[in-house]
């Protein structure tokens, strides 16, 4: 929602930094009864519970980029699972840090017979330790161990791994089991002897993570054996020795959890280059660590970090192909050792001005990947639009890639792109020169404000414009339409093609 002046998020960081007291307890923390939350539950005195601990979000209100409606949705509730739908990857607990009240009381009740259950196993698995958080009133700890509980539960035997070593290489195998293994399923990184290795199972997740005995070299090497899902991670020792242990076993090792379920994960990369696209947006070459191995599917995005004024801000970004290819006999190009990033700069904008000052040599934290869209979507297609506003366009470049080159039974592709003025359009010499090469390739632009010279198509996306421009090549053909750009052009294009008749299927919209 559009922020009062004065309501930016900088605006916030200043506020949190000036010694104001936002909780109104003076600096105490205090711990915080079901019945006490609830009754804090008007705009004028907003408690809210996340992962456990009590925040008084009543001076962020003003300050709430999705509004202060949204985040009355969790007053004087345990607003967890809400903001985890939400914004998971939004930092709070550096963003709310002064607004902290304390954290929940564990509420002495007669545990239900199905959670005596899982009290009693658990009290078995982890010796009588949760009998004696419970006594001692850790509630959280309680429900950590009960998060423990449900992985190791949930861990089907199927999934495990195996090491071994020769006298200069240790081999880490992880067997799946899994037909189409890809390297895109595989994220690994390896830093100051720390190895995390995350194999992506649909919506789950398998992962090794370990402290290394010994030392290794940076870079490392991934085998995937496609057709069995075996994963092998080859790591070079650093001494000649013989290892006795692979290392220490981390916190999340040897689990298979729902990937929602996992922290964002970030490597460091190096800013390589920055080149202008148009006016006010730029590409952006970070380089990947040597000891990371990472693929951003197409479709997804990943997150970038920095700290702003000593508060971490975090904000969606999706890599891209450094140039549209015109030529797709070859395989397509993968991003290896760099990842690119098509980012418009706002002149007001907080994360966008601090990446715009990042000097070539500076690091900047990156994400594993995440997003809704799979390839299997587009596999079968005939007809592909994609509906793009702005820098809406950044997914639609791997996408339209790898319809090309990977979609056989793929007929015609349209980008219907909308912008304000033709300065903004981006890579436009380049779609014109594809669709020159490519016949199945047809590009529309659409200017919101056009000067008198354009004689292209102008306007918004409308019901009209849509029905117009998105048409079946053959009547009962297989169509996918994705569409992406700013939050209400995603929802008003999606609604006006379910009015025109198109399935949820049909569909696919990029969102956070
Ligand atoms: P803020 O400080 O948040 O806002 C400053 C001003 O900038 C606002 O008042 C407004 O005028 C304008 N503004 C900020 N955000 C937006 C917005 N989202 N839409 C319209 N105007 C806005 N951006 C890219 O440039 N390239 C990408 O590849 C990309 N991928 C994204 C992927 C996802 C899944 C999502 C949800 C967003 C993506 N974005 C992308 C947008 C990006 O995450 C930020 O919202 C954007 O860079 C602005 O951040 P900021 O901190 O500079 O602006
Ligand atoms: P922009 O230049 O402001 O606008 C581009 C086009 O979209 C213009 O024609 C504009 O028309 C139209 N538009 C803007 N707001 C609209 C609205 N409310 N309703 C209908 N049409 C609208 O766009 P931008 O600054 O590049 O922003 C791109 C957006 O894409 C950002 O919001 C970004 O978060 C989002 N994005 C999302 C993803 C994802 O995966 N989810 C990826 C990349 C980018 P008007 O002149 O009429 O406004």
């Amino acid at each position: 929602v559009p922020l009062k002046p004065g309501r930016s998020l900088m605006d916030w960081i200043r506020l949190t930094k000036s010694g104001k007291d936002l909780t109104g307890l003076q600096g105490r923390l205090i711990e915080v009864t079901e019945d006490e939350l609830a009754k804090h539950n008007t705009k004028e005195n907003c408690w809210i519970c996340i992962r456990g601990l009590v925040y008084n979000v009543t001076p962020y209100m003003e300050y709430h980029p999705g509004g202060e409606d949204e985040l009355m949705r969790a007053a004087g509730t345990d607003g967890t699972d809400l903001f985890d739908q939400v914004h998971r990857w939004v930092n709070y607990e550096s963003m709310l840090k002064e607004c902290l009240v304390g954290r929940m009381a564990f509420k002495p009740v007669a545990a239900p017979k199905g959670k005596c259950l899982i009290f009693i196993l658990l009290s078995i698995v982890f010796n009588n330790s949760v009998q004696y958080l419970v006594n001692t009133g850790n509630f959280i700890q309680v429900q950590i161990l009960m998060l423990q509980l449900k992985e190791y539960m949930s861990l089907p035997s199927r999934y495990s791994y195996d090491w071994f070593q020769t006298d200069d290489l240790i081999t880490i195998v992880i067997y799946t089991k899994k037909k189409d293994m890809n390297a895109e399923l595989v994220i690994a990184d390896c830093q100051d002897k720390r190895l995390r290795a995350e194999i992506i199972l649909d919506d789950h997740s398998y992962l090794v993570e370990v402290v290394l005995e010994h030392a290794v070299q940076d870079d490392f090497a991934v085998h995937i054996a496609e057709k069995v899902g075996k994963v092998e991670i080859i790591l070079t020792k650093e001494d000649n020795i013989q290892w006795k242990v692979l290392g220490r076993p981390l916190e999340s090792h040897n689990t298979f959890i729902e990937r929602t379920d996992r922290g964002l994960f970030y490597r460091k990369c190096q800013l390589v280059s920055k080149t202008e696209v148009t006016h006010d947006t730029k590409l952006f070459c970070f380089m990947l660590p040597k000891g990371t191995h990472l693929q951003v599917p197409t479709g997804q995005h990943v997150y970038l970090k920095q700290i702003i004024a000593g508060t971490e801000v975090v904000k969606p970004y999706t890599p891209l192909l450094p140039f549209l290819p015109l030529d797709f006999k070859e395989p397509s190009c993968q991003e290896g050792a760099h990842i690119y990033f098509m980012i418009k700069i706002y002149s007001c904008g907080l994360f966008t001005q601090a990446l715009d000052h990042l000097q070539i040599g500076d690091y900047i934290s990156v994400s594993s990947p995440e997003g809704s869209f799979k390839k299997s979507q587009a596999q079968t297609v005939e007809d592909l639009f994609l509906l793009a506003a702005g820098t809406g366009f950044t997914p639609m470049v791997k996408l339209l890639n790898f319809a090309l080159a990977e979609v056989s039974c793929l007929r015609t592709v349209k980008l219907i792109f909308f912008n304000k003025k033709e300065e903004d359009i981006l890579w436009r010499n380049q779609l014109e020169q594809l669709a020159l090469k490519d016949e199945r390739f047809e590009v529309q632009f659409i200017l919101s404000e056009p000067t008198k010279d354009w004689l292209g198509k102008r306007g918004k996306i409308s019901s009209s414009l849509l029905s117009e421009c998105v048409k079946r090549s053959r009547k009962d053909s297989k169509v996918l339409i994705c569409i992406c750009g700013p939050t209400p052009f995603t929802e008003q294009g999606v609604q006006y093609l379910k009015d025109l008749g198109y399935s949820q299927e049909e569909m696919h919209a990029f969102t956070a």
